[in-house]
């Protein structure tokens, strides 16, 4: 059976005593209310990570992620941060693809290759994400150009690194916006990355791989989200800074 995630993407919001507040409350809740083996994972900027993975250890089933790392080792990288470096604090997981930084930081699919590999190289585990823009959509490419992200991001791993993997996929024209993929759009979507992974490696392969939702997703689109068949989870934003949105979306899974 494949793992059921909820994942919070805070990306640079909060200042360090804001969310050290944040992530106790999400803590605080999960203990509280989460009943089912689904896994919460928390990805927050740099300067959170050491304390919140700190404050993680001994919780079920919560993770910490970054949202990033360098593609190098290490070296004269002025302002980057290395994947040993945050596997070092007690990071397990990372965000790799995402589309804020395809369009604002150029990340293409062979630097995203790069980083993959040296984010398993380092034991950790990328959440990878992939996702058509509005006018890949309405041109009905949208197919093409996710199986492209695939094959030049992700498919040149062997089947056990790749067993590693969560896949998001986020339509771009969803991210921030307000406007979610209906239930429909993702499945057929999802069902798509699936059939996909079947073709590259094999059915159980398929089978197995976690694949997010990840757009504008929130308590009241969750329930009808998650219960796609092929939608394992999400990867969420905006509602990721509220604990109370959050939980209400992890509690999906409780059922
Ligand atoms: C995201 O940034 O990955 C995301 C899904 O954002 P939002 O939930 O705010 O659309």
């Amino acid at each position: 059976m494949r793992k059921k995630i909820v994942a919070g993407n805070w990306k640079m919001n909060l200042n360090f005593e804001e969310g050290v507040s944040l992530f106790s409350e999400i803590v605080n809740m999960v203990k509280d209310e989460v009943v089912g083996d689904q896994e919460v994972i928390v990805c927050t900027p740099f300067i959170h990570l050491s304390t919140v993975a700190k404050m993680s250890e001994n919780v079920k089933n919560v993770n910490i992620g970054s949202q990033n790392v360098h593609q190098a080792e290490s070296g004269a990288y002025t302002g980057e941060v290395s994947a040993s470096q945050v596997k070092s604090v007690g990071v397990e997981y990372v965000i790799l693809g995402h589309s804020e930084r395809r369009a604002y930081f150029g990340e293409t699919d062979a630097l995203l290759a790069e980083k993959t590999n040296v984010t398993l190289k380092h034991g950790l585990k990328p959440i990878f994400c992939i996702g058509e823009t509005k006018e890949e959509r309405e041109s009905g490419k949208f197919f093409d150009v996710i199986k492209n992200q695939l094959v030049n991001g992700v498919f040149h791993l062997s089947k056990e690194d790749f067993a590693k993997v969560v896949l998001a996929y986020e339509p771009v024209w969803a991210i921030g916006t307000g406007l979610t993929a209906s239930p429909e759009q993702a499945q057929e979507v999802h069902a798509f990355i699936r059939e996909t992974i079947a073709n590259q490696y094999d059915a159980e392969t398929a089978d197995n791989t976690t694949i997010l939702y990840g757009g504008s997703c929130n308590p009241s689109n969750a329930p009808t989200l998650f219960s796609q068949k092929d939608i394992d989870g999400g990867l969420i934003g905006g509602a990721s800074l509220k604990s109370r949105d959050f939980l209400d979306i992890v509690k999906v899974f409780n059922a």
